[in-house]
């Protein structure tokens, strides 16, 4: 007997392996690949024949002089079928109407791209068909293929946490010193064959080494000496809450410590309640300050709205001296007494820069890193738990590397950011006058412009 040759509807373009002699699993898959054919290349069949044992298949335009024809049997004792006898052409037109797109074939068909974002909605899977196969699919069809397909995805999705272990184990073991944990629980209220998943804590070893050995002891995602974001460490919870925050934080302080080499953390954040007592519990030593964005926006939600006010608010938070301060302040008072009341109660050093601590050495006082942070992330969020992860990753791995790539030209011990302010600034040190005073001291008077 010769060597049987086997359809394999995994390799890429499969519709073209069709011929003489190729053997199928089942009758099932046969007519899948027959379907798959006709649906790629436009044109359309009917059975002249189908039954479990023989299946024979002609052009619907069989009567206008197209010969495409395919004849199939099974192989006596065996679920394999095999293609007897074939003309693979078809020399009729090829219509994109009259194919028989099913909900089936569009499901498979789309599955890639709803991986990629299963948010994607139906009109932009019928417009995908529509380019990548030139087939036109009807409304109902695509829903109820997206329907199908994101099953499919998210039954992806839930099988990936099975393995969440195992993948942090291969973290752990690739990047020694990493730390990566995953906590489960279980559900009394509904129980189930398998413990739940509860939170998740990755920090990469060469995260950790950089910010503890490079960066400035501040956090909001943390903050390279360039003054680009600097990712530490991920979690992944199931709400955020107190506890999910206590918990993030106390894995945190597992491995970076309340305080590197530079000094103790500065922390900001924004004034989530259940955020900021997690902090202070664990992390009691670190000042503190609250995003002036979400200060601001709570401001307004008090009923303080008017333009001028934001202002005020702007000059009392951004002025380094505390004249600077007074001045925004009194005048807001002068404006809206109300508003003054407010904003007074919050404690200076968390958002107004004359009183912040200078340990950390960044005069910040909003928190849109967090924001960067999503926009770094977002085409991997909505992926499975490990692919994202992964994903993220990779992500940092490649910065990293674009970091080092920029150390080896930067031209001196500062960083480029930080060197093109001192250029900038250098031009103004004409006006200076600088009186040696003593070893490393040295006074220097701004003088007149
Ligand atoms: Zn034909």
């Amino acid at each position: 007997m010769k060597d049987r040759v086997w359809f394999n509807p995994s390799t890429p373009n499969s519709h073209l392996l069709l011929c003489k002699s190729l053997c199928f699993e089942s009758v099932y898959q046969f007519r899948e690949a027959l379907r798959d054919f006709h649906i790629r290349t436009l044109r359309s069949f009917h059975y002249h024949r189908n039954s479990p044992t023989r299946i024979i298949v002609w052009c619907s335009q069989r009567e206008h002089g197209c010969e495409f024809y395919m004849c199939a049997s099974r192989i006596a004792h065996e679920r394999t079928v095999c293609i007897k006898k074939c003309n693979m052409e078809h020399i009729c037109p090829s219509s994109a109407e009259n194919t028989k797109v099913t909900t089936k074939w569009l499901a498979k068909a789309v599955e890639p791209s709803l991986r990629a974002d299963p948010r994607a909605p139906v009109d932009a899977l019928i417009k995908n068909s529509k380019v990548k196969f030139v087939v036109d699919v009807s409304r109902s069809v695509a829903y109820r293929a997206r329907r199908k397909a994101i099953k499919v995805v998210q039954g992806d999705q839930k099988e990936q946490y099975y393995r969440l272990r195992d993948y942090l184990q291969a973290v752990i073991d690739a990047n020694p010193g990493s730390r990566c944990i995953v906590t489960t629980f279980e559900d009394l209220e509904n129980p189930a064959p398998t413990p739940r998943f509860k939170y998740m804590f990755y920090c990469l070893h060469a995260s950790k080494e950089g910010f503890l050995n490079g960066c400035r002891p501040f956090i909001a995602t943390g903050r390279d000496g360039n003054n680009n974001i600097y990712p530490i460490a991920f979690g992944v919870v199931d709400k955020e809450d107190g506890d999910s925050w206590r918990w993030f934080l106390t894995q945190l302080r597992c491995c970076i410590g309340s305080g590197s080499k530079f000094g103790t953390y500065t922390i900001i954040s924004n004034t989530q309640k259940g955020l900021l007592k997690a902090i202070n519990e664990v992390f009691p030593d670190s000042p503190q300050r609250f995003c002036l964005r979400q200060i601001y926006a709570n401001f307004q939600f008090a009923g303080f709205r008017a333009a001028e006010l934001k202002k005020l608010v702007d000059k009392a938070s951004y002025s380094f001296t505390k004249h600077g301060h007074e001045l925004g302040m009194t005048l807001l008072k002068a404006e809206c007494e109300g508003a003054w009341k407010w904003l007074d109660k919050i404690p200076k050093d968390t958002w107004c820069r004359y009183a912040m601590d200078y340990n950390c050495k960044t005069d910040l006082v909003v928190n849109n890193l967090s924001e960067v942070f999503n926009k770094m992330i977002l085409d991997v969020r909505a992926k499975p738990i490990r692919r994202m992860f992964e994903g993220i990753r990779t992500k940092q791995m490649i910065k990293r590397q674009k970091t080092r790539e920029k150390i080896e030209y930067s031209r001196w011990m500062i960083t480029p950011n930080y060197s093109e302010k001192l250029e900038e600034n250098k031009k103004y040190a004409k006006y200076c006058e600088a009186h040696k005073a003593g070893p490393d001291i040295w006074q220097v008077s701004s003088g007149e412009k």
